[in-house]
């Protein structure tokens, strides 16, 4: 799977801490350093049939359709596409007005993963997103009307502007647009983010836990009722919508990350993440020097990813290969920490899986480390 990293946005959302710049000053330079990424690093993908690619940001939906189809030329240049391949394109509401999704129906893009974050104007404020509750929804029913049928909306629950009534709203939305796919995150607080200040100089609370495990408790059951499969702790599909790309990532498969901050997986023991710094970024692909920094991963390492990431999923962690890929001193240490845990009911066996029970879901990052080797 191959992953693109855009990172332009049109203004600063008050929560985030993600890469990006909303000067588009060097958005032609930032286009050939990426395919000159592409070019430089292809030969780190061992399978060059992709089953996904994604276009991720920042916010991809800045670039112009001609923009992104001159960059799936450049993949095409070295991958060929699975019959089946999902290409998908992170795109904000306010992006997706008739014109764009008249081109964008015309490319290769045939999954979006959409930036709703709310169906209310006051959440929507706060969070200093460039749309409205009105786009929010427009957005999604002109994308169907154009043809896109395989649609993630993103929704931020356990905000301080929003109540139980407006998230249950919020959910409610998500079946009447019938959209087949939810990633749904709390609100958290970063730090360097206009939302710690305003929460640190008394303009805003700040969000309350409590009310957050109460929503995320209650979307699970309510999107499960309506057919979803919760299948991650944050992401919610409807068979046959899960995401490929999100999948194959909580399954260790080797992926390449392009683009500034974008991170990579040789599927073995080596990762790798580029510099945060788009004029470096492009300022070293330009002489053809790759912006990334690599790390071998070792046997600690890999062991802590592996719950870290599995223990999200509702396939839980693979014991299959266990034996073989770690050694006695990890493998006393796991069965020492996870014999407490599965008498609490914190975690399950099954099928030779190790689960955290979705009851406990709300917790796992704290389960999941608790088991760490440090
Ligand atoms: S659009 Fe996305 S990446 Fe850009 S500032 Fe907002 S949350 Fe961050």
């Amino acid at each position: 799977m191959l992953y693109l990293h855009i990172p332009f946005c049109k203004q600063k959302c008050s929560y985030c801490n993600f890469h990006f710049s909303t000067s588009l000053n060097f958005k032609d330079e930032m286009i050939s350093a990426i395919k000159k990424e592409i070019f430089l690093r292809n030969g780190e993908l061992q399978n060059k049939n992709l089953k996904s690619l994604y276009f991720g940001g920042g916010t991809p939906s800045i670039l112009k359709v001609d923009e992104l189809k001159s960059i799936i030329d450049e993949v095409l240049k070295y991958f060929t596409f699975d019959r089946e391949i999902e290409i998908t394109l992170e795109a904000n509401p306010d992006d997706l007005d008739k014109n764009y999704l008249k081109d964008l129906s015309d490319s290769a893009v045939n999954r979006l993963s959409i930036g709703t974050q709310s169906f209310f104007d006051e959440d929507l404020k706060m969070m200093n997103r460039a749309h409205n509750s009105s786009e929010a929804e427009s957005s999604i029913k002109r994308a169907q009307d154009f043809g896109f049928e395989n649609i993630s909306i993103d929704l931020i629950y356990g905000s301080p502007t929003s109540d139980f009534e407006i998230w249950k709203e919020n959910l409610n939305k998500i079946i009447e647009l019938q959209v087949p796919h939810v990633s749904s995150y709390a609100l958290t607080v970063e730090p360097k983010t206009a939302l710690n200040q305003w929460i640190k100089n008394g303009k805003i609370n700040a969000p309350k836990e409590s009310e957050q495990n109460r929503e995320f408790y209650y979307m699970s059951d309510f999107l499960k009722d309506h057919g979803f499969e919760h299948y991650e702790i944050s992401n919610f599909g409807k068979p046959g919508f899960h995401s490929k790309h999100n999948s194959a990532y909580w399954k260790y498969r080797e992926y390449l990350g392009i683009g500034p901050s974008a991170h990579s997986y040789n599927g073995r023991n080596e990762r790798s993440w580029n510099i945060a710094n788009n004029q470096q970024y492009i300022k070293l692909l330009s002489q053809n020097i790759l912006a990334k920094e690599t790390e071998i991963l070792s046997e600690k390492d890999r062991f802590n990813e592996m719950l870290m990431i599995g223990l999200r999923t509702i396939w839980g962690v693979d014991l299959s290969d266990f034996d073989k890929n770690f050694g006695d001193e990890i493998r006393e240490h796991f069965q020492k920490e996870i014999t407490p845990k599965m008498e609490e009911g914190f975690l399950i066996l099954e099928d030779n899986h190790l689960k955290i029970p979705e009851k406990h879901w709300f917790l796992a990052d704290g389960i999941a480390s608790d088991l760490f080797m440090v």
